[in-house]
């Protein structure tokens, strides 16, 4: 799957990964990628 556009976490970087979760795109800051997930939805599902 590709991602193209800004992250839409920081708006700052161009996003290079799709969340299955919320559908966000996020950059490599804002992904997580032991959960899989961006940011956000980790840090909602846990601390
Ligand atoms: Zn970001
Ligand atoms: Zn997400």
């Amino acid at each position: 799957m590709s991602v193209a556009g800004l992250c839409q976490v920081c708006e700052a970087a161009q996003a290079s990964h799709g969340c299955s979760r919320c559908g966000n795109a996020v950059c490599d800051d804002h992904w997580n990628d032991a959960a899989g997930a961006c940011a956000t939805c980790v840090q909602g599902r846990q601390q």
